[in-house]
């Protein structure tokens, strides 16, 4: 095991034109057995895999390493990503999700968990939020929550994006019709963040 967590910090790490390009873990939530929130049949593992993995080509493309917790459909607990993103050395963790409500169609928009409002994760998640909302979501803003594992394991910036709810048509039909501007306005928030650090 720590063997394997140690070739993946080396290959995970390139050199680009004499500079160590980022290391961005991308984590889909959920997966296997644990399928998230369901609506209409619809499961947040898959979006979350679809979005992680199209945010993540658009990262690669810029030079961007990228470290995924996931490529497939296949459940590992928080607190394993948490311990995967410090191993491999990652400069930052992002988490993709959807949110859910009580009720269908009871609330819409885009919101970023961090674990400290105020620190680089923050920075962060403004970033992301303010390119979403280009799009058309609501902001439901930048929250903090102290007992998310992957927010408070992680010893790196993490944040924890829920792309729209996933009961709520609005969201859906954005997230599925404009899901290319999606993936770009999240990898643009990244790239913002990584390229000013
Ligand atoms: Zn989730």
């Amino acid at each position: 095991m720590s063997n394997s967590i140690h070739t993946l910090r080396i290959s995970y790490r390139k050199v680009c034109g004499g500079y160590f390009m980022a290391l961005v873990v991308l984590d889909a939530g959920h997966g296997g057995n644990n399928p998230g929130a369901v609506y209409n049949g619809r499961r947040e593992k898959d979006d979350a895999l679809a979005l992680t993995l199209a945010v993540g080509r658009i990262l690669e493309q810029n030079g961007v390493n990228v470290y995924y917790t996931r490529v497939s459909d296949m459940y590992e607990s928080p607190y394993q990503k948490a311990v995967e993103g410090n191993a491999v050395g990652a400069d930052y963790f992002v988490s993709i999700h959807r949110n859910a409500s009580p009720y269908p169609n009871q609330y819409t928009g885009i919101e970023t968990l961090v674990y400290d409002r105020y620190g680089e994760a923050a920075r962060l998640a403004g970033n992301i939020n303010a390119r979403l909302v280009e799009i058309g979501f609501e902001d439901q803003g930048i929250n903090e929550q102290k007992n998310l594992v992957v927010l408070n394991r992680t010893e790196m910036p993490a944040v924890l994006v829920e792309v729209g709810f996933i009961n709520t048509d609005d969201d859906n039909n954005l997230f599925d019709e404009r899901f290319d501007e999606v993936a770009q306005a999240i990898a643009d928030g990244i790239l913002e963040t990584v390229k000013t650090d």
